[in-house]
């Protein structure tokens, strides 16, 4: 079992927050597609035998890709491993690129996930982040979605949005309950390093919401979802029943990944690799025909470091027999550093799996840098 995600690293336009890898110079999506796959033929021995049950096209806006573009990339990828037949497709997309024909011909390239990037229904908060898109543009992009033959799609929203109130969160998940998606992953608004909004904090001209604000918005989605029958599965995921993402799920339970394009991280045998985050380096790389990655071995207090941040998001909790397997000083840290947070009630044991309250989520980082251990 094993998970492919390609990184489209282009945008129309940067996002205020946005810390991730992409360039809006559109003039290059040709060349680095053409670097992709030539990556994809490469590294097709990194999987060996394993059956991709997930592939993830992320970004950057994979959906700025034409449809040649596009089943030229699918092709490649079908040529080159062995996908198994029920394979979880996702496409992240954004509003301004969803049209009826497209819908459907991503759906007739195999796509058969989608995963939209709304943010807000407020033109206001779209504007102040520098989204492309505006709240009408969104209502159509659903509405489409609802009509296509994507039925399976994840909407991506944002709450503590800078000076929102709990009427402006609701108003965006009254919005998103007209429509049908069947996962939605929900993000607080935090300021990254190296984005605009971090400059614009440094020079006092934006302000964050308060983690009061930001606590009550958590917990109202928390509440709301469960009404509209969402299981929140994940700290910032709530999915139908029987729809949570396998592939992040698979980011979660540390089952390997091919990581493929600029910036993409992989993932197996306890090596994490990643590829350069620059578009032209990466095009170099291809030119000359020398692939190279920057890499780093997980040591036992890594892996446990990391079993403890992955358990504690899910609500499936840390596995017991996973714990099992750490020799017995880590073992020991863990329950010496947790022993309180079980008799507070936060963590919550059972035979098969130690969990976070869930009404602790909203500092579940916190939790878990709390249980970590510290190398010297
Ligand atoms: S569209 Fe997505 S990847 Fe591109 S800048 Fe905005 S948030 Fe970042």
């Amino acid at each position: 079992m094993a998970g492919i995600y390609i990184h489209i690293p282009f945008c129309r336009q940067a996002c205020y927050y946005c810390n991730f890898h992409f360039s809006t110079q559109l003039k290059n999506l040709g060349n680095v597609l053409e670097a992709i796959m030539w990556e994809l033929d490469l590294r097709k021995g990194y999987l060996e035998e394993q059956t991709v049950e997930t592939i993830y096209l992320g970004g950057g806006t994979p959906s700025l890709l034409n449809i040649g573009q596009l089943n030229q990339l699918i092709d490649s990828v079908k040529e080159k491993y062995r996908i198994a037949q029920e394979v979880e497709f996702t496409m992240e997309c954004n509003p301004e690129d969803v049209t009826s024909e497209g819908l459907q011909h991503w759906r007739d390239a195999g796509i058969n996930r989608l995963s939209i990037g709304i943010q807000s229904f407020r033109d206001h908060d779209l504007r102040f982040m520098n989204r492309v898109h505006n709240a009408d543009q969104s209502l159509t992009a659903l509405e489409l979605i609802d009509e296509s033959p994507i039925e399976n799609y994840n909407v991506d929203l944002m709450f503590g949005l800078v000076d929102s109130t709990l009427e402006d969160w609701q108003y965006s998940l009254e919005k998103i309950s007209q429509f049908q998606p069947t996962h939605l992953s929900v993000y607080n608004l935090t300021i990254e390093e190296q984005t605009v909004f971090a400059h614009l904090r440094k020079t006092k001209r934006l302000e964050e919401n308060t983690t009061e604000e930001q606590r009550r918005q958590f917990r109202h989605a928390q509440n709301y979802l469960a009404q509209k029958g969402f299981q929140h599965y994940e700290i910032s995921n709530y999915s139908l029943p029987g729809y949570s993402s396998l592939h992040n799920a698979n980011y979660w339970k540390r089952i390997p990944y091919l990581g493929i394009g600029p910036s993409a991280h992989s993932f197996q045998d306890e090596v994490r690799s990643w590829n350069v985050s620059n578009n032209a380096s990466y095009l170099r790389m291809c030119e000359q025909d020398e692939y190279y990655c920057s890499k780093e071995h997980l040591d036992q207090f890594d892996q446990y470091n990391e079993t403890i941040m992955l358990g504690l998001r899910c609500d499936s909790g840390i596995d017991i027999t996973k714990l099992s397997l750490f020799p017995t000083e880590i073992r020991d840290h863990f329950y010496r550093e947790s022993e309180h947070m079980m008799k507070e009630g936060i963590l919550i044991s059972t035979d098969q799996s130690i969990r976070l309250n869930k009404d602790w989520w909203f500092i579940c980082d916190k939790v878990s840098s709390g249980l970590f251990i510290t190398k010297n």
